[in-house]
């Protein structure tokens, strides 16, 4: 059994074969799929989506990428929408000083209020960050001292220093289909070094797919092929990779009920 803990099922990209691409990830043991919301607009299509499909689930958010336009996230917003019995976490959000596009300011602002949210529904929160690593490090301190709240560093691509300080203050980190990239040496490092309990595996479908689709769209099927990189990274079968894995996703989106163990699953 495998979890996508991130995936995005909504965008247009999937829109001639949705029903397909959902099939497939089943046919590759892909028992649960959480489809990751990026703008509050999109929240009454994402959760159709888990509404149409039994094994998929999803999140409400704003990524940062849009934090400055649209309909803006508040708490008590935030917290309203996540009552829906399929949202099972808040995101994605968090900082890319990447593209850089928003004014920093007003990104940690929106950060901080879904932490906010996270905090007071008691439901993950997806992080996203990008070439932000000291002040997504100094931001999480801050706001972990000011009472908890449980989190994923979602397509890990940054610094040890952050997954250090992320793995200190109790988070998850999640691995992405540029942990199978060849010149992804230093990410595999850091990989290695997160305790087994604390790592999930994504796609970010349909971005990033891995090798050997590495170019095409992606797509939750895929994952397999992360989690695999992975049980290699961490020296042990891509079946105990896949348990593990899964386990820690569960544990983590709690709201997200375990599927039935019917023995059909592919291995
Ligand atoms: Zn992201
Ligand atoms: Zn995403």
């Amino acid at each position: 059994m495998l979890i996508d803990s991130h995936c995005h099922l909504d965008f247009e990209d999937f829109e001639a074969e949705r029903d397909a691409v959902v099939a497939r990830a089943r046919a590759a043991g892909v028992a649960r799929m959480i489809t990751i919301s990026t703008r509050m607009e999109r929240f009454s299509a994402i959760s159709a989506l888990a509404e149409a499909y039994d094994d998929v689930f999803c999140t409400v958010g704003v990524h940062p990428e849009y934090a400055d336009e649209g309909a803006q996230a508040t708490v008590a917003g935030l917290v309203e929408l996540a009552r829906h019995p399929k949202c099972v976490g808040i995101g994605e959000t968090g900082l890319d000083y990447h593209y850089d596009r928003v004014p920093r300011a007003i990104a940690e602002v929106v950060f901080r209020t879904h932490i906010a949210a996270a905090r007071q529904t008691g439901l993950p929160l997806v992080i996203h960050a990008r070439d932000a690593d000291a002040d997504m490090a100094a931001i999480l301190r801050d706001e972990m001292g000011k009472g908890p709240f449980k989190a994923l560093l979602h397509c890990f691509t940054s610094s040890r220093m952050l997954a250090e300080a992320a793995l200190s203050l109790g988070l998850s980190i999640s691995f992405s289909g540029i942990l199978t990239f060849k010149k992804s040496d230093e990410l595999r490092d850091i990989a290695r070094a997160v305790p087994m309990d604390r790592l999930l595996v994504e796609t970010d479908a349909p971005f990033l797919a891995p090798v050997p689709h590495r170019g095409k769209r992606n797509e939750p099927a895929f994952v397999a092929e992360t989690a695999r990189a992975l049980a290699e990274v961490k020296g042990v079968s891509p079946e105990k990779l896949a348990a593990e894995t899964s386990a820690n996703a569960l544990r983590l989106f709690d709201k997200m009920p375990a599927p039935k163990q019917s023995g059909a699953e592919a291995a």
